[in-house]
């Protein structure tokens, strides 16, 4: 606890016997402000050094999440299609795996389709620990910083309020899940825009005020939105230096203001007002 890490533990023993060595670590989420206990699954490599070439008889699950190639059911794994050798390629250029069987807990094939599909597995409930026996939920998830499923759990009840979506979300890692963040995402934004259309056509309606001729001697003649018109008098003041220096908030009319202000002197409070007449 203190290292926030235990192991590598070795021991681990899945249903169809295979051992492997894992690893547990006390993780920080930033996104959940939350300690997470994470199991690293040690990679089995033993399948991988028999050297038989192999022929997959099954359909592809999906695809793999490090080099996109096929992922097949393989003895006791799920394995990505160049990470054993077959006749294409005998010598393996990926080490994609995870377990059909672990810690008792049967994967199923459509659970691996989700997985590689949307990189992690439904919530699964027979997990046994070996060391405690104690059984446990998790997903597997795909974990695309450290290139291997990990499992991945459910939030406590204090943790509720943040969504563990948003963790779904982030932790997609490749391609097609990639796809779908964004097929996700895109209501959202259709939402963003939907609620900014409304906002164009009346910007587009206030930016169609015209000036009169003594404000268009001063900002250009044009169709104009009210701030725009604040702005360009505002940019005009400033280029020709008409605030009072005394007294910025005052501002002394030239020749072409004193036609807009009507005046030789406005106060910055008084602008609104006075353009509000020059423009229709
Ligand atoms: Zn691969």
């Amino acid at each position: 606890m203190r290292d926030k890490k235990i192991g590598p533990l070795d021991g681990f023993r899945s249903k169809a016997g295979w051992p492997f060595v894992a690893e547990m670590a006390l993780k920080y989420n930033e996104e959940e402000k939350n300690w997470k206990l994470e199991f690293d699954f040690g990679d089995d490599k033993k399948n991988e050094e028999s050297g038989e070439i192999v022929e997959f008889t099954d359909e592809a699950l999906g695809a793999c999440p490090k080099c996109g190639s096929a992922v097949h059911e393989h003895g006791s794994n799920y394995v990505c299609s160049k990470a054993v050798p077959t006749h294409e390629q005998p010598t393996p250029s990926c080490d994609f795996k995870t377990g059909k069987v672990i810690l008792q807990q049967p994967v199923e094939r459509e659970q691996v389709v989700k997985l590689l599909a949307t990189g992690k597995t439904d919530l699964l409930d027979k997990f046994v620990s070996n060391r405690t026996r104690r059984s446990f939920k998790a997903m597997l998830a795909w974990n695309p910083e450290e290139g291997k499923v990990a499992f991945e759990f459910e939030q406590r009840e204090g943790g509720k309020k943040y969504p563990s979506r948003k963790t779904a979300a982030k932790k997609t890692p490749f391609g097609k899940p990639a796809a779908k963040k964004t097929a996700v995402k895109a209501p959202a934004a259709k939402k963003a825009a939907k609620t900014a259309a409304p906002k164009a056509p009346r910007k587009a309606a206030v930016g169609s005020l015209k000036p009169s001729a003594a404000l268009a001697a001063v900002i250009g003649d044009g169709a104009y939105a009210r701030t725009e018109v604040v702005k360009k008098i505002w940019d005009y003041i400033k280029a020709n230096n008409l605030q009072n220096p005394a007294d910025k908030r005052s501002i002394t009319a030239d020749g072409k203001l004193h036609a807009v202000f009507g005046k030789d002197q406005a106060t910055m409070f008084e602008l609104a007002g006075i353009i509000g007449k020059h423009l229709s």
